[in-house]
């Protein structure tokens, strides 16, 4: 559409297959580790544990009350303890997870058809909550890089999505205005409550039934409906 000149988009469970990805690392420790011998836990029950002690670690982080090597050393020091299992590899373990994490390489479905197609009229971007070391060799890896002219971290930034901060970090850096940029993400409140009160427009990339506080100016379910849209 010709008011768009520039398109931001999230990354994680937006073009980057997250939970696919996450999993396959997590699983992959989890029997390095021996953890599946010692009976004490399966991987789905630590995968139980671990879902709400990272969640919980990521709100305190992006609160600034913790570090990035404390949310990264204690989400596995916690979920370790809580199941049984040897905490004193906690390190080594968060140490081999931002080690790995960036060589799994899963897209969403569709995603490179749809940015091929896109990048031949639009500047595309990304701005994404993650870590610097951890989020550039993952886009490398997936071979993503060659389509994104600015890569934007709340790292770099120095704020997280929502926060207006990140927002206009990306504008200024791109020289993109509100009026002709689009977010794409898949966080109702990160990604489209964060752009919507930025004044820009939104696409909200979800399949199932959550719910968003504002009316996105688009909700798609599949990445490759942006060739309709845009
Ligand atoms: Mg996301």
């Amino acid at each position: 559409m010709q008011q768009y000149k520039h398109l931001f988009f999230d990354l994680d469970r937006t073009l980057y297959d997250f939970d696919a990805n996450n999993r396959d690392t997590l699983s992959r420790l989890f029997r390095e580790f021996n953890f599946s011998d010692n009976g004490k836990v399966d991987f789905d029950t630590f995968m139980d544990v671990y879902r709400p002690i990272n969640l919980a670690l990521w709100e305190r982080y992006k609160r600034k009350e913790i570090s990035k090597e404390t949310l990264n050393l204690r989400r596995f020091a916690d979920t370790l303890k809580a199941c049984g299992l040897n905490e004193e590899v906690a390190g080594d373990f968060a140490g081999k997870y931002l080690e790995i994490s960036p060589s799994q390489n899963r897209l969403l479905p569709g995603t490179v058809t749809t940015l091929q197609y896109l990048s031949e009229s639009y500047d595309l971007h990304i701005i994404t909550n993650g870590f610097e070391e951890v989020q550039y060799p993952k886009m490398a890896r997936c071979g993503l890089m060659p389509f994104f002219r600015h890569i934007i971290t709340s790292e770099k930034a120095g704020a997280q999505k929502p926060a207006p901060e990140i927002f206009e970090y990306a504008l200024n850096l791109t020289g993109a205005s509100p009026e002709n940029s689009l977010m794409i993400g898949d966080d109702p409140v990160a990604d489209i409550e964060g752009a919507f009160r930025q004044g820009m427009d939104q696409v909200w990339l979800s399949a199932n039934d959550e719910v968003c506080t504002i009316t996105p100016t688009y909700r798609i379910a599949a990445l490759k409906e942006l060739m309709s849209i845009l």
